[in-house]
């Protein structure tokens, strides 16, 4: 029976262009959509498409149970709340364009800041980077977090090389290189393959980070 019934109401929208009789209320998806029996069962209507027609959920809640009053109430205006709604709605996306492609831009702008949040707290930084730790799903500064700092201030002194720098903190050459070249240290992430502002504490200056990438390249080219 509830086989029967999805099908005779998929038949009447189909037949009725997805469209509500009375108030022409669109929707493509047939959610807002009800197949409204004419003569109601009770009354001896028959359960067939002659008797079905499709109707808003406003539109259906106001239909009179008889055909003659059924009649008189499809030559009426009638406007529900719903449909006043989709129809302003509908109208909007028609003569306003722009307006709908900012409204996702701003949804995607959301959609995309939550994710870096995400990401921020941990879920996508899967393990710490040296001077922070991971509690409670945030990056937070860890107990040698003033250790970063100054890995930074030092290779900036003359004559200091990443080998001399690396042994002092008792890091290889190559780790080294990655914190020196480590954004997460500005309170920045990497997130689909671009970098964004984290919601991170940062652990060292703008200034400080270029300063040393110039050194880095420096000594990378020689
Ligand atoms: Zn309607």
């Amino acid at each position: 029976m509830k086989d029967r019934d999805y099908y005779l109401k998929l038949k009447t929208l189909e037949r009725d262009h997805f469209i509500c009789q009375k108030c022409k209320l669109e929707d493509k998806t047939g959610i807002k959509l009800e197949a409204h029996h004419i003569t109601p069962l009770y009354k001896g209507g028959k359960d067939e498409l002659d008797n079905l027609i499709t109707l808003c959920f406003d539109c259906h809640h106001f239909a009179p149970n008889d055909k003659e009053g059924f009649d008189e109430y499809m030559k009426e205006e009638m406007e529900g709340t719903l449909t006043v709604l989709m129809k302003s709605w509908d109208k909007v996306r028609k003569e306003h364009p722009e307006l709908i492609k900012k409204l996702n831009e701003e949804k995607n702008q959301r959609l995309k800041q939550s994710m870096l949040q995400k990401a921020s707290r941990g879920n996508i930084v899967s393990r710490a980077p040296f001077g922070y730790k991971i509690e409670n799903k945030s990056l937070l500064p860890a107990e040698n977090f003033k250790e970063i700092e100054e890995i930074f201030n030092e290779f900036l002194t003359p004559n200091m090389n990443l080998t001399q720098l690396s042994k002092k903190h008792n890091l290889s050459v190559n780790g080294l290189k990655k914190i020196l070249s480590n954004f997460t240290y500005l309170g920045k992430i990497k997130f689909d393959g671009q970098i964004h502002q984290g919601s991170h504490q940062p652990l060292i200056s703008n200034t400080l980070f270029n300063h040393v990438q110039n050194k880095l390249k420096e000594i990378l080219r020689n």
